[in-house]
C-alpha cells in the first residue's frame, strides 16, 4: 500500500478548520484535520514529497520522518506540529479503514463508549471568527449584527488590541454568566468553561499582566453567579489566556477555591514550568494547561515538577493522535488527568474522541462549536448528533467513522485556497 498524495481544504468557520486528505493506491483515503496557523497549507503541502510512495501503514515512522526533516526549522514544536497532527490523524483514518477497525481499537481499545464533552460557552451576543492570527473576519454565514461590528472593529481597529480582547464593548455582567450557564447546562453538558479574562469594568491595564483587587472581586462574582446557576451538579471551569503574573494569578485562583472550578486555565504563560509550579503549588483550584504544548517532550518537565493539575494538550496540534495517546500515557504516570483542548469541526473532535475513549486518565474533551451554526453539517456517516446530551458516542466504523460532507465544506471554503486540489 502506498501513499498516492495529499491535499488540503479550509473551511472558515469561527476559525479555519483545515482538512487533509491522505490519498492511497488501494482506493482507501484519510481524513485528518490541523489546527489553524499561517502558512499551514502550505506547509502540509511541503511535506507531501516526503510522504508519496511510503506505506501509510507505518505511521509512527512516518511522523518521525516528517518530525525529523522539519528539525532544522524548530523540532521543538510550533506550527510545524499542526501540520503533522492533521497529516497523521489522516493516516489512522486510513489505517483504520485497511483493517476495518475504529481508530482508538488502533490505540489500544477502549475505555469507554462514551466521551465526555465540555461546552467552550461564550456569555455575550457577540460572535466572533477569527483569523489564523486571531484577528476577527466576517464569513457570510455570521449574523449581520455580528458582522456589522466586528466589520467597525476592521476598519477602524482599536488600537493596541491583544489577542483575546473583545472586538465589540460588550459589557459582561453575573447575571450574563449566569443565564448562559443555564441554557448550556440544559442542553445535557455536565461540565462548561468561560473565558474570565473578558472585559472587566475595574481594568486600568490589559498589558501590565496585573490585576486590581476590584478587578479580583468582579472575576469571582462571574465564578459565583456560574455556580449558583449550575449547582454542584456541573463541572466549571474558567480560562485566563496566559494573561497574569504570578502573584496575582495565586491571588485569584485563591479567591476562586470556594468554587469548587474543576479547572483554572492557563493563568501564567507555558513556558516557565517554575513560574507554573508557584501558581498550581499554592492553591487548592486544579490549574491547567498545555494546548500550547507539543509533544511528549513539551509536557515532560511541567508534568515531572507538578506545574499541572490537568493536561490539555490539543490532539491537532500537539503531534497526532498516538503522540497525543503518548502524553495521555505520560501524564497518567505523573496521576494527572487529561482534559483536551480543541476548537475542530466534528473531524478532529471525533478523532480526538477515539483517543479520549482509548486513555484511562480522560476527563473531558473541549467543543468549541456552538456558535457555529453548520458544525454538526460538517461530517457525513454519524448515526445522528455527534454531541448529544452533553456527550459524543464512539464511532464503531473503521478509521474515524465519518466523512467530511463535502458540499456543506465547499459551501463554506475560504477563497484562494485549493479544495482537495482543485
Ligand atoms: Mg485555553
Amino acid at each position: 500500500m502506498k501513499i498516492t498524495d495529499v491535499r488540503t481544504a479550509v473551511v472558515e468557520a469561527n476559525y479555519d478548520w483545515t482538512f487533509v486528505r491522505v490519498y492511497t493506491d488501494e482506493d482507501i483515503t484519510g481524513l485528518g484535520e490541523s489546527f489553524v496557523a499561517p502558512g499551514l497549507t502550505a506547509i502540509i503541502g511541503d511535506f507531501k514529497r516526503l510522504l508519496i510512495g511510503e506505506d501509510p501503514r507505518n505511521v509512527d515512522r512516518l511522523f518521525s520522518k516528517m518530525r525529523w526533516a522539519a528539525s532544522g526549522a524548530g523540532s521543538m514544536g510550533g506550527i510545524v506540529y499542526n501540520a503533522i497532527s492533521g497529516i497523521e490523524a489522516a493516516l489512522w483514518d486510513v489505517v483504520g479503514k485497511y483493517y476495518e477497525a475504529p481508530i482508538y481499537r488502533l490505540l489500544g481499545g477502549k475505555y469507554r463508549d462514551r466521551v465526555r464533552i465540555y461546552a467552550d460557552c461564550h456569555a455575550g451576543e457577540a460572535l466572533e471568527a477569527l483569523d489564523a492570527l486571531m484577528i476577527a473576519r466576517h464569513p457570510g454565514w455570521l449574523p449581520e449584527e455580528a458582522a456589522a461590528a466586528i466589520s467597525a472593529e476592521i476598519n477602524h481597529p482599536v488600537h493596541g488590541r491583544a489577542f483575546g480582547e473583545a472586538a465589540t464593548d460588550e459589557v459582561f455582567t453575573p447575571e450574563m454568566y449566569a443565564n448562559r450557564a443555564c441554557e448550556v447546562a440544559g442542553m445535557g453538558f455536565t461540565a462548561i468553561k468561560f473565558d474570565l479574562d473578558v472585559p472587566n469594568p475595574h481594568t486600568l491595564d490589559t498589558h501590565s499582566g496585573t490585576l486590581t483587587h476590584a478587578e479580583v472581586k468582579f472575576m469571582v462574582s462571574l465564578a459565583e453567579a456560574v455556580r449558583e446557576a449550575v449547582g454542584d451538579t456541573v463541572d466549571v471551569a474558567f480560562d485566563l489566556h496566559w494573561r497574569y503574573n504570578v502573584s496575582d494569578s495565586q491571588r485569584l485562583a485563591y479567591e476562586l477555591e470556594p468554587y469548587g472550578l474543576m479547572w483554572l486555565e492557563d493563568p501564567v504563560p507555558p513556558e516557565n514550568v517554575e513560574a507554573m509550579c508557584r501558581v498550581t503549588q499554592s492553591t487548592k483550584t486544579p490549574i491547567s494547561s498545555g494546548e500550547n504544548l507539543y509533544m511528549r517532550y513539551g509536557f515532560r518537565e511541567a508534568l515531572e515538577k507538578g506545574a499541572l493539575d490537568i493536561a490539555a494538550p490539543d490532539f491537532q496540534k500537539t503531534g497526532g493522535l498516538l503522540e497525543a495517546r503518548k502524553i495521555a500515557d505520560m501524564a497518567d504516570a505523573h496521576y494527572v488527568a487529561v482534559a483536551p483542548h480543541c476548537i475542530a469541526s466534528p473531524v478532529g473532535t471525533i478523532a480526538s474522541a477515539h483517543v479520549a475513549a482509548a486513555v484511562p486518565n480522560f476527563l473531558a474533551l473541549e467543543w468549541h462549536g456552538m456558535s457555529v451554526p453548520f458544525w454538526e453539517d460538517m461530517v457525513v456517516g454519524f448515526d445522528g448528533p455527534v454531541i448529544e446530551d452533553g456527550f459524543i458516542r464512539v464511532p464503531e466504523k473503521p478509521g474515524l467513522g465519518v466523512e467530511l460532507n463535502e458540499e456543506v465544506a465547499r459551501r463554506y471554503a475560504r477563497k484562494n485556497e485549493p479544495f482537495f486540489g482543485e
